[in-house]
């Protein structure tokens, strides 16, 4: 006869019945929403669970240093004038190394660190090359740097950071300025694109909370600070009354053109998407949060090692 066990299973309980989650969300952000769009699950993952205490990547650490600069860099020079382009290349090589010494001991190596500085100052003065040409073109002044911005949006609080705000000397226009360091949309009809499908809520978000501080919002634009190889062309839009469907909206390179336009009605609508999305969270009746269907979301998510359920690889879909 084999020995008595010394334990005794138990009978398994029943399983609970599945209830929807009240996240215990204090204020909406426009790229919190634009996690949630890109993948409910990582949403869940993040800002429900708060599962893992994300250490960054060297890439972000690029961006959170760049953005300290010019941060500074702005705080110096509020008029850019063509004259003092030669000041302006050396402070900001100045500024840039300053504040990646302030992150120095974040980045994982002295190998990383030393790639990222010296592509930050490459791109540094490519960004001087485009501002030199910008105030020749059209003088502008610094009116904002690293501004809070908030808003309520269906009863929701949203909170956010403009990189920058400039207003149009001439014409008193204000133009919101977004830094990316980071891949972006590769032309404004692209971008318009985005903010259309509800992908993307940042600049609509700036736009209604300058408005509601008493702007007047002329245009939106995302300066790409990724690339050192490449000359900085900001990605722009002109916000305009109502649609145009002239041709005018795409811009002279047609829907490859980094300007273009975009019609207040798409704004009114992001934001009213932004509402409904917080009404949905908030509403306590999601009991599963989808995993994306986009394998490309999951590259660089902290989450992937514990998300059964994420789509495969393209490249694996093959091997099946
Ligand atoms: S691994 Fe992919 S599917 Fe899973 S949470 Fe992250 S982004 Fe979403």
């Amino acid at each position: 006869m084999p020995p008595e066990s010394p334990i005794e299973l138990a009978e398994p309980v029943d399983r609970e019945p599945a209830r929807g989650i009240l996240p215990r969300v204090q204020h909406f952000s426009a790229s919190s929403l634009n996690a949630y769009v890109d993948c409910p699950r990582k949403w869940f993952y993040n800002y429900v669970c708060r599962a893992v205490e994300d250490p960054g990547s060297s890439a972000a650490l690029y961006g959170t240093a760049f953005h300290a600069a010019l941060e500074d860099f702005h705080e110096e020079f509020v008029h850019p004038v063509p004259a003092q382009e030669s000041e302006m290349r050396e402070r900001i090589r100045q500024q840039i190394a300053w504040a990646f010494e302030r992150f120095r001991a974040d980045f994982g190596s002295a190998v990383e660190f030393t790639l990222q500085l010296r592509r930050a100052q490459r791109t540094a003065q490519r960004y001087v090359g485009w501002l030199v040409a910008r105030a020749a073109r059209a003088p502008f002044t610094v009116i904002g740097r690293e501004l809070s911005a908030s808003l309520q949006i269906e009863g929701y609080d949203f909170i956010g950071y403009i990189d920058r705000l400039d207003k149009n000397d001439a014409t008193g226009a204000v133009s919101i300025i977004d830094y990316k360091t980071g891949s972006i949309a590769t032309s404004a009809a692209e971008y318009r694109e985005k903010v259309r499908q509800f992908r993307d809520f940042q600049l609509p978000f700036y736009y209604w909370a300058r408005e509601a501080e008493g702007d007047r919002v002329a245009t939106l634009a995302l300066i790409p600070l990724k690339d050192a190889l490449l000359d900085v062309e900001p990605i722009e839009l002109e916000v305009i009354p109502v649609t145009r469907d002239d041709g005018k909206s795409k811009g002279k390179r047609g829907n490859e053109a980094p300007y273009g336009t975009i019609p207040i009605e798409e704004l009114e609508r992001a934001r009213e998407r932004m509402g409904a999305i917080c009404k949905e969270i908030m509403s306590a009746t999601v009991e599963h949060f989808p995993v994306t269907k986009n394998p490309d979301a999951c590259t660089f998510c902290a989450y992937v090692l514990a998300c059964n359920d994420r789509p495969a690889p393209i490249e694996n879909r093959f091997g099946r």
